[in-house]
Parts: C-alpha cells; sequence; structure tokens
C-alpha cells in the first residue's frame, strides 16, 4: 500500500517533469523563426524592412533565416500587383540547421520602371509546438521597381569658394524616391537642407584652412540604393595666405599665467606637471581640442524642421568700433630659448575696445551655448539659421542664456580676458555646420551680397519659375 503511493507520487513527478521539459525545451519552442531580407550594396548588406520598398532589379538580395530548434522548410514567391506568380522558391530542410541563407529569386520577365512586385516569404521551424506544425514567420515585401539614378542639378552657387572660406549651394535632385542626401569638402560633411520646396536643397558649405584642398561633392542615394555623386561645380581660390607668426615664451609668462589658467580649469593640480611648458602644452593642445570639440559638438547638433526660405545675413559687427588685434587663420608657433615646442591655429578673429564694452549681435538667432571653456573663456554660441553659426570669447559677463532667440542689436554680453587671453579683447567666431570659418567674409557687405543674398534671390527666382 505504501508502495503503490510512493509509485504514484514518483509517476506524478514524472509527470510533471516531462510537462516542464516540453514546455520548455526546443523541441517545443513557441518562437517564430528570425527572417532577415537584406539588399547587397558593394560589400554591405542592408536590412530591407517589411512592407513599401523601391528595388533596383540588378541588386542582389538574400534572406536570412534563422531558429533555435532549426529551419524545417520556406518558401518565397514573387507576385505582380494582379496576382499573377512570377517566380517561386521552395525547400523542405531534413538537416534542421539552425541558420540559412537563400538567394531571392528574380522574376525571369524584364521589370520595368514603376512596375510593382510582391515578395511574399513564409519560414516554417522544426519546433514540435501547434501540435507539431512548428512557429511561421509570414512576411510581405512590396518593391516599386526603379532602376534610374538620381540626376543632381545646381540651381545657384556662390562664384567662388576661398581656402578657408564659406559658400551658398543651392541644388534640386530629381528621383521618385530620394532617400538621403550627403555633401562633404572631401573631408568634412555638411546637411542639405530642404528649401522652398520639394527636391530642392540649400546649404552653406565652408573650406576649413585645416583642409589642404576642396573636393566639394554631393551625393544623392535613393530608396532602391540608386547612387549619384557629383562635384560640387565651383571655383576654387586656393591662394588665400595665412599669417604664420612665432611666439616667444618667456619665463616670466610661464611662472605667472598658466598657474592661474590650470588652476581655473581645474582638471589637473598646478604640481602635477613636470614643467612649464608640459602645463603650456596641455592647456595649448589639450585643453584648446577639448575647447573646440564641446563647439563642434554643439554648432552640428543643430536641425531646422521643414523648408527653409532665403534670408538675409547682416556682416556681422559685434563692437561698436574696434582695432584688429589677432588675424583669422594665423598659425602660431611658441618658442622657448629659441626652440619650437607647441603650436596652434587661431581661428577666429580678435578685436578690441574698450575694457568690458558691449558685444551687440549682427543677426537674430538662438543662442545655443553660454558657459566657460578653458582656452576660450567665457563663451557665448549663437545659430542664425543654414548652420551658420557666431562665436564670442573670453567675455567677462553673459547677458543671454542658452535657449533664448536673440534679436538684432541685443547686448549678448560684455568683452573681457578669461581664459587663454592678454587684455580685454574679443574672439569673434563664424561656424558653418561645426567648421571654423574665414570671419572676414561675414564682415564684408559686398561678399555677403555676392555671395550669399544674391544666390538666395537667384536660386529663388529659378525655383519659383520652375514647373515642378
Ligand atoms: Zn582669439
Amino acid at each position: 500500500m505504501r508502495l503503490k503511493v510512493w509509485l504514484n507520487c514518483l509517476f506524478l513527478v514524472l509527470i510533471a517533469y516531462f510537462g516542464y521539459w516540453v514546455y520548455h525545451s526546443r523541441f517545443f519552442e513557441k518562437n517564430p523563426p528570425k527572417v532577415r531580407l537584406m539588399v547587397q550594396i558593394g560589400s554591405e548588406e542592408k536590412e530591407v524592412q517589411e512592407g513599401d520598398n523601391f528595388w533596383n532589379p540588378h541588386r542582389d538580395m538574400v534572406v536570412y533565416m534563422s531558429d533555435e530548434s532549426g529551419i524545417r522548410s520556406y518558401s518565397i514567391v514573387v507576385k505582380d500587383d494582379q496576382g499573377r506568380v512570377l517566380a517561386q522558391k521552395q525547400e523542405a530542410i531534413i538537416k534542421r540547421p539552425e541558420h540559412i541563407k537563400v538567394a531571392l529569386p528574380k522574376p525571369d520577365i524584364q521589370l520595368k520602371d514603376d512596375d510593382r512586385v510582391i515578395y511574399e516569404i513564409s519560414v516554417n521551424d522544426w519546433s514540435n509546438s501547434h501540435f507539431f506544425s512548428g512557429n511561421t514567420t509570414r512576411l510581405n515585401f512590396n518593391f516599386t521597381i526603379d532602376t534610374q539614378s538620381p540626376i543632381v542639378r545646381m540651381v545657384a552657387t556662390s562664384y567662388k569658394i576661398s581656402y578657408g572660406g564659406s559658400a551658398l549651394l543651392i541644388f534640386k535632385i530629381n528621383d521618385k524616391s530620394t532617400k538621403e542626401v550627403r555633401v562633404s569638402n572631401g573631408e568634412d560633411h555638411f546637411k542639405a537642407y530642404p528649401f522652398l520646396k520639394e527636391g530642392y536643397y540649400a546649404l552653406i558649405i565652408a573650406w576649413p584652412i585645416k583642409n589642404k584642398i576642396f573636393a566639394g561633392n554631393i551625393t544623392a542615394i535613393d530608396k532602391a540604393w540608386n547612387v549619384k555623386k557629383v562635384a560640387i561645380p565651383i571655383i576654387k581660390d586656393p591662394n588665400v595666405r595665412y599669417r604664420y607668426s612665432d611666439i616667444k615664451v618667456t619665463d616670466q609668462f610661464l611662472n605667472t599665467k598658466l598657474d592661474n589658467l590650470v588652476n581655473i580649469i581645474g582638471e589637473r593640480s598646478t604640481n602635477s606637471f613636470s614643467s612649464s611648458l608640459e602645463k603650456f602644452k596641455y592647456i595649448n593642445e589639450y585643453i584648446r581640442a577639448k575647447d573646440e570639440n564641446v563647439i563642434t559638438g554643439v554648432t552640428q547638433s543643430v536641425e531646422y524642421p521643414g523648408y527653409l526660405k532665403p534670408m538675409n545675413f547682416n556682416v556681422f559687427l559685434p563692437l561698436k568700433k574696434f582695432q584688429v588685434v589677432g588675424s583669422f587663420g594665423d598659425h602660431r608657433t611658441y618658442l622657448y630659448r629659441d626652440r619650437k615646442f607647441s603650436q596652434s591655429m587661431h581661428l577666429g578673429l580678435d578685436i578690441a575696445n574698450f575694457k568690458n564694452a558691449p558685444i551687440m549681435t549682427s543677426n537674430a538667432g538662438r543662442v545655443l551655448f553660454t558657459g566657460l571653456l578653458g582656452v576660450y573663456g567665457n563663451t557665448t554660441i549663437i545659430d542664425h539659421g543654414f548652420g551658420l553659426a557666431s562665436l564670442y570669447s573670453h567675455q567677462s559677463s553673459f547677458e543671454v542664456k542658452p535657449g533664448d532667440w536673440v534679436n538684432v542689436h541685443s547686448e549678448i554680453g560684455r568683452t573681457g580676458q578669461t581664459g587663454w587671453a592678454f587684455g580685454d579683447h574679443l574672439h569673434l567666431g563664424i561656424l558653418v555646420q561645426g567648421q571654423m570659418a574665414r570671419v572676414a567674409e561675414w564682415m564684408d557687405a559686398k561678399w555677403i551680397k555676392t555671395n550669399i543674398t544674391d544666390v538666395f534671390m537667384r536660386a529663388q527666382n529659378i525655383i519659383q519659375n520652375s514647373e515642378d
């Protein structure tokens, strides 16, 4: 009698254990196979999302299927939009592979642009769930055939771009499914902003002095991964000369100003350096690069919704009267006892008036940043639209805060000598999508009219009079 009870108990435990095993084992798993459709772009593969897509049939596509209990069968059917089967591929697989890769069958008929084809993919696994019929994944992809590469047509550009300078580009992309537009100066990437109406783009591009050449190009990619890359047709003027200055650093300088700055930065203690020259390099190279990363990050994060309209930019004249005390693009080499030990690029224009002079805006905009940077000191950055930003450094005080909208002729703060500055002055920078550009152009009314305002007007006329 006791034995019978004991056997019953054992039986129940076994049943429970079997149930647990059935429920959790991969032989009864309930996860449908993972199926991914990938299109081959050169040596890369990009995933195609379910639903409506564009496809150039010259591009191959592959289906990746994976499942923990193994792939049992798959079926790929290609239909036209009338439901007629154009091609199909089916397979039952006994080996229970966990992963397989199948090339997508292509219809035998010649597909023309704007034809539509539907791919129905169904994949079944070796699980015994669903009364031993396994788990099934079904995916549908609707493709519109598109074999045409985008056409890039320039609408209007500045007459030329100078070494260190800026230019305005306005162009049109003809394509039924533009996916991405990339603009580059050969080194740095720029966003193209949708302009006035569908298909048109505008941007200000820069040729930073760190780049010896300007190899501007526009790349348009459509949703069928057709790619068109064109060179930017603009005259390049490499003959702009920038200064090279040698600056002798004295013991007196090394022993006074540096410690104060290291303490303000507050990242390292003044006695953690093995020499004053190391301290100098730390500020001039490491902290400067860190500051410039902050400035680039802030100015490159700007986005504008919708279509942009032509803009009028005024000359940037932040001080009422001023003297230039440091030139843009100055390549500075620092010498100690006649030995070169550090260098830097001066990427703004230094101007000075009286002490604590008011800094005035010349263009409306949105304040992106106010704060203390190591080399740049108290700094304000204002976005003016089209990726153009102005930067004001070494301020003694602030009058605005991030997020504020500022009008023309508003005071944003006072000049000073915070950061790496000797004497009260203003360091004025102009940034084009994060690249420091030649300030002189943006202080020259004639340059702005010829290269920006007139180009906007020309483009606007062309676009408003165009049929499409
Ligand atoms: Zn400066």
